[in-house]
């Protein structure tokens, strides 16, 4: 798993998908930059969630607010007061790590022997294996279930409470280690603020403090009556947005999974009290959907029902999905309530109320709110795309599967050989298609080696000009998947294409 991890982040590197930020100064923790095929990626991805959420949706509509807000709009939400992670130093190693994270970690190592009990189970058992009843029924499975939940329970009920201290004894009862260098010796545990600081305004005493947005969210929320009255929007209605983010995260490991300046989409659909379960039901399923829907197979994906809900949430669920280092948050689903929209009233002083026609009445409406981190499911996209694959000859292949839709360039166009006016008849082809896709153009080396590095770069079609293309104005169109071959008129090319990329 480790190993494929790291392949994951030197084949991100070497095929221009993603730098580490400032490289030639050593990086910077935790901030990445996309390269030419990685800026390609996000954008499709962004665009694919943009068209099922807000072109597919009469009542949806998107917003761009700004990274900047009023500082008031972070003590309404309780970013100020309550977006804290409980931080955990080790004495010896002087190494900072999340709290709750290492008992979370803890956790994925009995979760772990779970899974080894599973696999010893269904080799034994074969085709009669069913996994659900012996999850069910299994001593030694319901015994680390439950030693898992009550782990969980005691994290979950010491944090809501805030009772740090208590987070500190449960570390020391499970006998946790430094992960790098095996010391138990922790300091007591604190509470640490995840907002980014910084100054509006240039005189010393004018300046105002101000926090980089840690969330979109927020945005929308302040426009709520804005975009309702603009657009004469009827609830239930959404409003979307995609936008960078940023927290000053400790655990800032496992690459863009958790970053300090990522990117979101997200949505809130302001519905009427009451309807909460229902939207959440449906927004919940609606989001799998869109997931499944880019063919990256179902078992990768799971729910997580939250127990633990935050301060703002009557119900709460991820979509979780199987990244090299296992199973994690992709997505999260939230019932909010009125908590945002009642608490930016309550600290703005402005109504922030719907006249329901219906209902002859009006109220705060209630959020359902869907969050993805557009990073993170690029880390899920490219990790779960790049494969090696041994061929019938024995040979190895390594393929970057991304779904077409989403590839970053969808052909390339490679004449046979760099003469006999080959070059000239490809360049007609890329000129031709450029303007419904994006096409590479590539003539060095033999056509073998070039098929193989548009393989690893994740390009889904190969075009090859060749002699005969002179005499018949036929070409040879290669799949990058199947690397079946298969010969088309330059005519039909974009035809055939388009019905494999298009949205
Ligand atoms: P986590 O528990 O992983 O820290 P979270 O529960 O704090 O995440 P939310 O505040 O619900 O996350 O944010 C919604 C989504 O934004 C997450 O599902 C994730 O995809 C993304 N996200 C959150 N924090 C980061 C980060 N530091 N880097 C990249 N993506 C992030």
């Amino acid at each position: 798993q480790e190993d494929q991890f790291k392949k994951v982040i030197s084949h991100a590197k070497e095929y221009g998908y993603i730098f580490p930020s400032s490289e030639i100064y050593d990086g910077l923790s935790a901030v990445y930059d996309y390269g030419q095929k990685g800026v390609e990626l996000k954008k499709n991805i962004r665009e694919y969630w943009w068209k099922a959420m807000v072109q597919m949706h009469e009542n949806i509509v998107g917003l761009d607010s700004a990274i900047f807000m009023h500082p008031t709009t972070w003590k309404a939400s309780g970013h100020v007061d309550a977006f804290n992670d409980p931080l955990i130093d080790n004495k010896d190693s002087k190494k900072r790590y999340r709290a709750d994270v290492l008992v979370e970690d803890h956790t994925a190592k009995i979760e772990a022997k779970i899974e080894k009990e599973v696999t010893k189970a269904a080799k034994r058992f074969g085709d009669a294996f069913d996994k659900d009843q012996f999850m069910a029924t299994n001593p030694r499975v319901l015994r680390y279930q439950e030693e898992i939940n009550t782990i969980l329970k005691r994290l979950g009920s010491s944090l809501e409470k805030e009772d740090l201290a208590d987070v500190k004894a449960l570390i020391e009862e499970l006998g946790i280690a430094d992960p790098e260098t095996g010391s138990k010796n922790w300091t007591d545990v604190k509470q640490f603020n995840l907002m980014f600081g910084t100054k509006l305004g240039a005189s010393a005493d004018s300046a105002m403090d101000l926090y980089l947005r840690p969330e979109t969210a927020q945005g929308i929320f302040v426009n709520f009556l804005n975009v309702q009255k603009s657009g004469r929007m009827k609830i239930p209605f959404g409003i979307a947005q995609t936008g960078k983010a940023f927290r000053n995260e400790i655990v800032a490991r496992q690459f863009i999974f958790r970053m300090r300046e990522f990117e979101q989409m997200e949505m809130q659909f302001f519905i009427k009290p009451g309807t909460q379960k229902e939207w959440y039901d449906y927004w919940k399923e609606m989001r799998l959907k869109w997931h499944l829907s880019l063919g990256m197979g179902a078992d990768n994906y799971r729910y997580h029902d939250h127990e633990k809900l935050a301060h703002y949430a009557d119900a709460a669920a991820d979509i979780e999905f199987k990244f090299p280092f296992g199973f994690k948050e992709l997505e999260g689903i939230h019932s909010r309530t009125d908590f945002d929209l009642a608490k930016h009233e309550e600290f703005s002083g402005k109504k922030l109320q719907y006249f329901d026609p219906e209902e002859n009445k009006s109220y705060t409406p209630y959020v359902l709110e869907t969050s993805i981190g557009l990073d993170r499911m690029f880390l899920a996209v490219f990790s779960n795309a790049l494969q090696e694959e041994t061929l019938e000859n024995g040979s190895t292949r390594v393929v970057l599967r991304i779904p077409s839709v989403l590839a970053p360039t969808k052909v390339a166009v490679l004449p046979l050989v760099k003469k006999d006016g080959l070059p000239e008849v490809a360049r007609k082809i890329v000129d031709d298609l450029k303007w419904d896709m994006s096409v590479d153009y590539d003539e060095k080396d033999a056509v073998g080696r070039r098929y193989r590095r548009q393989d690893a770069a994740g390009t889904p079609f190969c075009i090859t000009v060749d002699h005969e293309t002179l005499e018949d104005d036929t070409v040879t169109l290669r799949h990058r998947d199947t690397m079946e071959q298969k010969r088309v008129k330059i005519s039909e090319l974009r035809g055939l294409i388009s019905e494999e990329i298009s949205m």
